[in-house]
């Protein structure tokens, strides 16, 4: 009875926010529904035929999700997931409400993805008592002095302590999350076993102490940050050997190709539309869920090859008390797209980074192929950068974006900071630079401590 009202109240409540247009009703009925009946989110989970995955971790979160839902529907499931913005746990609530048959015995769809911010795992996994819990990685920020990322890793730990016949999916090549097997007894682990990556260098620094003693950690080899094949030589601690693989990697400005090898024992050579080796291992970890969920190799690298999840599209990073949003642009297509998403009612500030390296073609004649029209009522802050800011600067004249709020500076470093100077706290500059500009902001951003690196 308490179900049947939870969910009609949440219904009602559903239609009552799209009708007077309340932001889509994303809070409100899971809100309601869960006052009603506490239990409301396992009791619908318990509808989904294959169960709820949950994603969580420092970064990559969003990405794994999307990459996992696209391998899914190749496999042939009706995937559930969470809005982004919306999850927590009465976000998820509304979501399968509005999935729901009003008695509440059926809600439409075979498997939930989930994603969960580290922070709320330990409210989340007891409702929902996933089917397998993906964790991607726990990196450091610059705000963590005081060790907060261990006393997360901690809180994920009881979170899986909960989920005792959940499987959990753990990165090997991450050692605070390979630590986290010791609170599960299902783990399954995916890693990366090309012996031609090891860039150990610049990263001195970063070396990070055993979980368990505290010794610091000896690395066989290092992808990035503390990421590689490390050792405690103290107390044993060291990296699982991983059931899920990716042993050959090529990376292009393009695409990146790698060999993948499934707990299944299973291969597959997928080409992935995403360059960097950040989404290898988003791609590795979505890979990872779904062989568990019988998924073929053949069905992954189709997911994976048709998945539209793309690197820079959208990336967000937060600097101080304002926001950046990273959108690569390479070709007229993208670039649209790019612009067309951003666009909005509301005015928006823009840097746009044209490079003519070699990796990003060398003829830019291409920018007068998009259409960046949409921005000329739209934008206050409009700032041309790259090599070619003066080319940038004369398609946004085009464009009919007035010159006098034009401003050219071809010096990147230099631009991020006027872009960053002249928008107020809580606003966002939205970067659409091209692949070399893109790297050379990241690069920047990476060093002042505002942004994860990625592989080169
Ligand atoms: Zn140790």
């Amino acid at each position: 009875m308490r179900k049947f009202l939870a969910i009609a109240i949440g219904k009602l409540a559903m239609f009552f926010s799209r009708a007077l247009k309340r932001g889509g009703g994303t809070a409100l009925p899971g809100l309601l529904a869960q006052i009603i009946d506490r239990k409301i989110l396992a009791k619908l989970t318990s509808n989904l035929k294959n169960g709820v995955i949950i994603i969580t971790g420092t970064n990559g979160k969003t990405t794994t999700a999307k990459m996992l839902t696209d391998i899914l529907s190749s496999a042939k499931m009706d995937v559930v997931t969470n809005q982004s913005g919306s999850n927590l746990s009465r976000g998820l609530v509304s979501t399968l409400i509005a999935r729901s048959s009003l008695t509440g015995r059926r809600t439409k769809g075979d498997v939930g993805i989930f994603e969960i911010d580290e922070a709320t795992m330990l409210e989340a996994v007891p409702k929902v008592d996933p089917k397998i819990i993906v964790v991607t990685n726990l990196f450091r920020d610059q705000l963590d002095r005081y060790g907060e990322i261990d006393k997360t890793a901690t809180l994920i730990g009881h979170a899986l302590e909960y989920a005792k016949g959940t499987t959990v999916v753990l990165n090997a090549d991450d050692p605070l999350v390979a630590f986290l097997s010791k609170f599960n007894k299902n783990a399954v682990f995916y890693g990366i076993e090309d012996s031609n990556l090891n860039d150990a260098s610049g990263f001195d620094n970063d070396n990070r102490e055993c979980v368990e003693c505290g010794t610091k950690l000896d690395y066989k080899a290092r992808y990035f940050s503390h990421i590689g094949k490390y050792a405690c030589p103290k107390c044993g601690f060291k990296r699982p050997n991983p059931e899920n693989t990716v042993y050959k990697i090529t990376i292009k400005p393009e695409e990146t190709n790698i060999s993948l090898h499934t707990s299944k024992k299973e291969n597959a050579d997928i080409r992935l539309n995403v360059p960097g080796l950040y989404n290898i291992y988003n791609a590795l970890a979505a890979s990872s869920a779904a062989s568990f969920l019988n998924v073929t190799a053949d069905q992954i690298k189709y997911g994976l090859e048709n998945s539209s999840a793309a690197f820079g599209r959208m990336e967000k990073i937060q600097v101080k008390d304002k926001y950046l949003y990273l959108l690569l642009v390479k070709n007229p297509t993208g670039f649209t797209e790019s612009v067309k998403s951003i666009v909005s009612d509301k005015t928006i500030n823009i840097l746009l980074a044209l490079n003519d390296n070699f990796a990003d073609g060398t003829d830019v004649s291409w920018i007068w192929d998009a259409e960046v029209e949409p921005l000329a009522t739209k934008t206050n802050v409009v700032i041309a950068s790259g090599i070619r800011a003066l080319d940038m600067a004369v398609r946004l004249k085009y464009a009919e974006i007035s010159p006098k709020i034009i401003q050219v500076e071809s010096n990147l470093s230099k631009a991020l900071e006027i872009g960053l100077d002249q928008i107020p706290a809580g606003e966002t500059l939205f970067v659409l630079p091209t692949y070399t500009a893109m790297m050379e902001l990241r690069n920047l951003l990476v060093k002042q401590g505002y942004a994860t690196p990625f592989w080169e």
